[in-house]
């Protein structure tokens, strides 16, 4: 039987591995012969759950066609933050909860979006669907996915169906949902460690937005002070990215995950387009958004919409 990848986006995050992971499981037990695969690092939340649940990580790979002749992608589907031979493979399948942008494939797919909170709560629903039973492991790592997209159920992202998985999978992994989602959530806050090249690729994602180019990259804290410290090194590795990546706006986004605030910093030709977009002045390149928590449902539609009616 051919081989089928299924695989997130890059720089990933919990969802695009733990995703990957499940639904690769879910299609096994389908008869399908799927494997989960990254594009980029794990990071040290996405490990901590790796390691609670006793589930190894998926492997790394940099492309696909040397591989597989079919991809499954998961919690994505801009082409920017696929595998760069994106275009040498069928996708046949998207299951996904972000906006739908530069995307279009030669053939008819299976396309599953849902305005949820993670794309681990359209799996559980699948699993639901096609009466599959949950392994323990593997809600581990669906539970995981959803704290970590709603910020433990605190991001406006976050739904009903979203608050429903978490409570059904925490019973199926046996944990409690706020010590183990509050531990997990800051084991991803532990940013001091972290290089400055690592620091500015902390997930990483590149957007088209009107004609222009724009990487948001966003890391969690539970003090600013932990990244603005570091802020000049930081602005120069950001200019350096601009510079080879030729983007028109890099915008870093720093989020205090326990007073849910975001401030961020905005490099590139077009960093002013910030300051229309959330109504804030840059001062040092910086900007407190109040509120502020989520990159889908409070930056990129907004700062979308500021690109778009750029004159
Ligand atoms: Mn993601
Ligand atoms: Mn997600």
């Amino acid at each position: 039987m051919t081989k089928t990848f299924v695989s997130g986006h890059k720089s990933p995050d919990t969802d695009s591995i733990c995703s990957a992971l499940v639904y690769a499981d879910l299609k096994q037990q389908l008869g399908v012969s799927a494997e989960a695969v990254r594009l980029g690092s794990i990071s040290k939340e996405t490990r901590f759950v790796l390691d609670h649940f006793q589930v190894a990580e998926p492997r790394l790979v940099e492309s696909f066609a040397p591989e597989v002749e079919q991809v499954i992608l998961v919690d994505h589907n801009e082409r920017t933050q696929c595998a760069d031979d994106i275009d040498k493979v069928q996708i046949i399948e998207v299951v996904d909860h972000h906006r739908i942008a530069n995307f279009e494939t030669a053939a008819p797919l299976y396309y599953r979006a849902e305005p949820v909170g993670c794309t681990s709560t359209i799996i559980y629903k699948i699993y639901q669907e096609k009466k599959l039973p949950i392994p323990k492991k593997m809600a581990g790592l669906m539970l995981s996915a959803i704290v970590s997209d709603t910020l433990l159920m605190k991001s406006p992202t976050c739904t009903d169906e979203d608050k429903a998985a978490l409570e059904a999978l925490a019973k199926i992994a046996e944990v409690d949902l706020q010590d183990y989602g509050m531990q997990m959530l800051k084991e991803g806050t532990d940013v001091l460690d972290k290089t400055i090249d690592e620091l500015a690729a902390n997930d990483a994602k590149e957007f088209k937005m009107g004609k222009h180019k724009v990487k948001i990259a966003q890391v969690n804290v539970i003090d600013f002070a932990d990244v603005t410290s570091r802020q000049k090194e930081l602005e120069a590795k950001l200019q350096e990215v601009i510079q080879s990546e030729q983007l028109d706006m890099f915008l870093y986004v720093v989020t205090d995950i326990l007073n849910s605030n975001s401030v961020i910093i905005a490099m590139g030709e077009f960093a002013h387009v910030a300051e229309t977009a959330f109504k804030v002045q840059l001062e040092n390149n910086s900007a407190v958004l109040e509120g502020v928590v989520s990159r889908k449902k409070q930056i990129v539609p907004v700062l979308t919409d500021a690109f778009e009616t750029l004159k």
